[in-house]
């Protein structure tokens, strides 16, 4: 059956026996894991065996595309990659907006699944019906945009998906990275295409996409285009940086964003250090977009003037990963360029590397590792010591052999007490301390299936918010009108008092939902939707009837399937605490000193969304009661009564 909206085929490729199957999307898959991350869930908790070594050739990997992605919806060009992280040994789980999906949907394919292992680097060239594995020998060991031009002079105009010299050589937080510039982050996965000897996948389609109702859909496209250039945080967005004093600059003031391995506060920092003024002036050069998206914000960087003068290349968050390295103890606009520079090319995530480098200085400052220990290399948080960490954890010499295993198990091989300077939730950096206040977002990175990560925590309170705006906000992704009551009762309308863990519990299941169809979490898009408006859209696209419930309880089944791939690898609450630094050191923010976290108050909001989430509270696992609900019973009786 042909689907609108829908390619219609899952691809299979298997690197060990290099074969290559077709299969129809089957109707209740889509019904019941959306598309996207949601299929890529469900696939690769039947096909990953409890267990498996990420980095063995019994690992799959999952790229997906969702119903929207490929269409002219504007922001639903996410797709992504699900497998088993390197990085946490839990669901890895990534997407770009910049991605290879709508290329992948228009050659026919909704998702590819890649299992084994070659027994010499390829790649996987996808032309339309033609699936060829090639020898990818010539390019092993290049960088990402040396190997993405060559598969181009190979095969022409082909979206390509490559891993750089860290995946290649298993760094556990290397990216895939998607067309030069849309980053597969954070959890390792690059070094899972590593292990496989799967250099890149090489696609071009020309099939298109049909939708079910043209002109209803062209209509509520129309509207919704309309709605985002219409929004002043667009010109904020995508022009010359100047979000960065109202959005970064606040969070450094409020004590979210940090520094030097979350040791103290950075209050200075737009106003000292990474100016909007230099941004504007010598660093920013122009902005590009995500396939059908007229915000348009990410950036072209080109500095003008110093000692990279002419150093050019595209960027997601142009802005935020450069600052990102103060956490390495850089403080200037040209090093933090520099070093994102040096990340995209080799391919590892830029977040990780800045943490991973700040953890190395700080341990190194407290003696727990000297000179011997780095090859003579004397780290005192100098922009020279991080370009040499970089190089070395890319290439895992000497002490960057030991990094490059990423935060937690590094900090477990140092030993000496490198434990309690390793700042992670699951094997994942926080991008937000929690310290100085708790809001659904930095909360949402103890609960995450993925780690310490906010992405589908997105929803409301990034800014302060009384109760009666999550009383107005709480029904445009479904929350039913008698847990409103519950949330944020009318008693504290004007208030702060209100429970942001329970609201967590339906922004996960909402954001799990609409990411599978490809959403962009950015606040010049998300906002622009609701549950009517994505089930509306989503009919008028696919012709498949799913109402607002059905859609939300796929979001939901989607967020608890994620969880209980974590549960079979033995995760459980004890998971979902902060790290040992903010439970333990309080944090310095220019004039104000905030406590560490009581364990008190993390386990009670942990209580009270494990409450929401229909999870049990000792242990945090669904119950089969939740699971029975979400017809996920088989799952949870393979799961929970093994
Ligand atoms: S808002 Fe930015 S990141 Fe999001 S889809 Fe548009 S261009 Fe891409």
């Amino acid at each position: 059956m042909k689907y609108h909206g829908y390619a219609g085929q899952i691809l299979y490729i298997d690197l060990t026996g290099e074969s290559i199957r077709k299969e129809p999307l089957d109707l209740d898959l889509i019904k019941n894991f959306i598309g996207g991350m949601g299929i890529n869930s469900k696939l690769a908790f039947d096909l990953i065996k409890p267990g498996t070594d990420p980095l063995s050739p019994e690992n799959v990997i999952c790229y997906g595309a969702g119903p929207f992605v490929g269409t002219l919806i504007p922001g639903f060009s996410r797709s992504g990659i699900i497998s088993k992280s390197p990085l946490t040994g839990l669901l890895g789980e990534s997407q770009t907006g910049v991605s290879i999906g709508p290329m992948l949907k228009y050659a026919g394919y909704d998702h590819v699944v890649i299992t084994g292992r070659a027994e010499k680097p390829v790649y996987i060239a996808i032309d339309d019906d033609n699936v060829t594995i090639k020898d990818a020998t010539r390019i092993w060991g290049k960088e990402i945009g040396e190997s993405t031009n060559e598969i181009r002079d190979e095969l022409g105009d082909f979206w390509v998906s490559c891993i750089g010299p860290a995946g290649e050589r298993l760094v556990r937080f290397a990216n895939i990275i998607e067309n030069k510039n849309g980053m597969i982050g954070r959890v390792g996965l690059g070094a899972v295409m590593g292990s496989k000897n799967l250099k890149a996948i090489a696609v071009r389609g020309t099939k298109g996409i049909t939708v079910f109702q043209r002109g209803k859909f062209l209509k509520l496209v129309k509207e919704l285009r309309g709605k985002v250039a219409a929004s002043p945080l667009v010109d904020m967005w995508r022009n010359e940086g100047k979000i960065i004093e109202p959005y970064e600059g606040a969070y450094m003031k409020r004590g979210v964003y940090v520094t030097k391995n979350f040791s103290k506060g950075i209050p200075e920092g737009v106003d000292e250090y990474f100016t909007q003024k230099e941004y504007a002036e010598r660093i920013w050069k122009n902005y590009y977009a995500c396939v059908s998206c007229p915000a348009g914000d990410k950036g072209v960087l080109s500095i003008k003037g110093g000692k990279y003068d002419g150093l050019t290349f595209k960027v997601s968050n142009p802005w935020g990963t450069p600052i990102t390295f103060n956490q390495a103890g850089i403080r200037n606009w040209d090093d933090g360029v520099k070093c994102v520079n040096m990340t995209n090319r080799f391919g590892i995530d830029a977040f990780t590397t800045a943490i991973m480098i700040g953890f190395a200085n700080e341990i190194y400052q407290k003696g727990i590792i000297s000179k011997e220990d780095t090859g003579g290399l004397k780290l005192n948080w100098s922009a020279e010591a991080a370009f040499k960490l970089i190089e070395q954890i890319t290439r895992r010499e000497g002490i960057g052999d030991i990094l490059a295993e990423g935060i937690k198990i590094a900090s477990q091989k140092i030993g000496k007490g490198a434990e309690k300077y390793a700042v992670h939730v699951k094997g994942l950096e926080p991008t937000m301390d929690l310290r100085p206040e708790h809001f659904i977002e930095n909360f949402g990175q103890l609960v995450d299936p993925r780690g310490a990560h906010h992405a589908r925590g997105y929803s409301i309170t990034y800014i302060p918010r009384k109760g009666k705006s999550a009383r107005s906000y709480a029904p445009s992704i479904g929350v039913p009108e008698d847990r409103i009551d519950v949330i944020a009762p009318e008693s504290e309308a004007d208030t702060n008092n209100w429970s942001k863990s329970r609201l967590l519990k339906w922004v996960n299941d909402y954001n799990s939902m609409s990411f599978s169809c490809g959403m962009c979490m950015r606040i010049q898009i998300a906002p622009q939707y609701s549950l009517d408006i994505i089930k509306d859209l989503f009919y008028a696209t696919t012709g498949i009837e799913m109402n607002s419930s059905d859609l939300l309880r796929a979001g939901e089944r989607i967020w608890n399937i994620q969880r209980l791939f974590n549960v079979r690898e033995g995760a459980s609450r004890k998971d979902d605490m902060p790290p040992y630094r903010m439970l333990n050191d309080p944090l310095v923010v220019g004039d104000k000193k905030f406590p560490p976290l009581k364990e008190a108050d993390i386990n009670e909001l942990l209580d009270e969304y494990y409450d929401e989430s229909g999870w049990d509270k000792d242990t945090g696992k669904p119950t089969m009661k939740t699971l029975d609900n979400l017809n996920l019973e088989n799952e949870g009786e393979l799961v929970l009564n093994r």
